[in-house]
């Protein structure tokens, strides 16, 4: 599955057509207008621009901005983002209110080399997520060189992320996709034993191929959040009004025999009447019919924390509890250090997910980490060994 880089293109005096993951929070400033409010995203792009615009290149980005259905949505414009990014890169970067066209290829075609343009979101077009190829069409008329460095939205076929790539000459993975797929090759290929990997979140239905998967390649498999109430309902056990999916029960059971010692779940739980920031928690070993579980107890994080500090490589998606709310956010507060502190021991660590990722920050530990992934379902389907079309669509190598 080798691919091209930017390391085996020219770029000079090129137009190059950078498909980024521009996909950030945004909020409102206080006179109204929107403004970027985490731009992680952003930053991780850097690298790719900065090489392109370095090399002479002229940098035409590209990018999804929420779900704007198809059609255009003034709230969604990437234009702050353009305006913050300029700030980063203390450039000018333009900005143009069409992603294709007659308009846009005459100020593309007009741009002078090592200069940049963003424009707008391509979900502004329907035919983006349905991959049509007039559109790709359109998008690959703007470009000599493509360039995905889209990670998060690599799991996708559509038309910026995939389509485009059969239109070009040559298509190449930028600098954050290669650092990505080096890091999670790493976890995923060959991994260093003792191998923990860590699952949490909301559903199992959105990660049983992930678990299916790590539940073979690592020697310890600790569930928590959501999702482990699926697996202990699923085992006859009471989990009271704790959040599960009926009709995943019988996959819970199954993934939990054929993983066998590996798997792990909680023992015991955080649990209160709801998930609210006035309610008063307690800790339990069993659930009682009108409480839910909200995190990982105290024994629980003990036995994890203990595996995980073993652990040469770990890699985790997914919080223990509702770490938005302060009482249910222990569990995953720990997990957080547990890999931090096992990462100053010498693990390889990996931490994926958009939740995770904000809760790893929130515990202060990111730095410590030794890949933080800018993927979530991406992140999921590559961990699962399933193809990602943004990457199958590059040239190859
Ligand atoms: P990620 O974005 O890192 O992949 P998910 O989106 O799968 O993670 O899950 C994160 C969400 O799961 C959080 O909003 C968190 O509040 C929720 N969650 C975790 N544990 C529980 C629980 N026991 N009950 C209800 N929600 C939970
Ligand atoms: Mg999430």
């Amino acid at each position: 599955m080798r691919k091209l880089t930017l390391d085996d293109v020219d770029v000079r005096g090129e137009r190059v057509l950078i498909r980024v993951d521009f996909n950030v929070p945004l909020d409102t400033t206080e006179d109204g207008s929107p403004r970027v409010e985490d731009d992680t995203r952003i930053r991780a792009a850097l690298p790719t621009i900065r090489q392109v615009l370095d090399d002479g290149g002229k940098a035409v980005l590209i990018s999804h901005l929420g779900r704007p259905g198809g059609q255009p949505d003034p709230d969604l414009s990437l234009a702050c983002v353009g305006d913050h990014l300029g700030t980063l890169i203390e450039e000018r970067v333009r900005f143009s209110s069409n992603t294709v066209g007659e308009t846009v290829g005459e100020i593309v075609n007009g741009m002078g080399d090592g200069s940049v343009i963003l424009l707008e979101n391509t979900r502004f077009d329907a035919g983006e997520k349905s991959n049509d190829d007039t559109f790709a069409q359109a998008l690959a008329d703007l470009a000599d060189v493509y360039v995905n460095d889209a990670f998060g939205t690599a799991h996708r076929a559509h038309a910026s992320t995939a389509g485009v790539a059969e239109h070009v000459d040559v298509a190449v993975m930028g600098r954050l996709m290669e650092k990505e797929l080096e890091a999670l090759t790493r976890v995923r290929d060959h991994p260093e034993h003792p191998t923990v990997a860590i699952l949490g979140g909301s559903k199992v239905s959105d990660k049983l191929g992930t678990i299916e998967a790590l539940s073979e390649t690592a020697d310890h498999l600790l569930i928590g959040g959501a999702m482990s109430y699926t697996f202990l309902k699923a085992l006859g056990r009471e989990v009271g009004t704790s959040r599960f999916e009926t009709d995943r029960l019988d996959t819970a059971e199954s993934l939990y025999e054929q993983a066998g010692d590996t798997l792990h779940l909680p023992d015991d739980h955080v649990v209160a009447e709801a998930a609210e920031a006035d309610v008063e928690p307690s800790v339990v070993n069993s659930i009682s019919e009108d409480k839910m579980g909200l995190d990982i107890g105290p024994d629980t994080i003990d036995t994890y924390r203990n595996l995980i500090l073993d652990a040469s490589t770990v890699v985790w998606n997914g919080p223990m509890g509702v770490f938005e709310i302060d009482q249910f956010a222990e569990g995953t507060m720990a997990i957080a250090n547990a890999v931090a502190d096992a990462t100053d021991g010498g693990a390889f660590s990996v931490v994926g997910g958009g939740d995770s990722v904000s809760a790893l920050a929130q515990s202060g530990c990111t730095d410590r980490i030794s890949h933080v992934s800018t993927g979530g379902g991406a992140l999921l389907t590559f961990l699962e060994g399933a193809p990602l079309p943004g990457i199958e669509a590059l040239t190859d190598a």
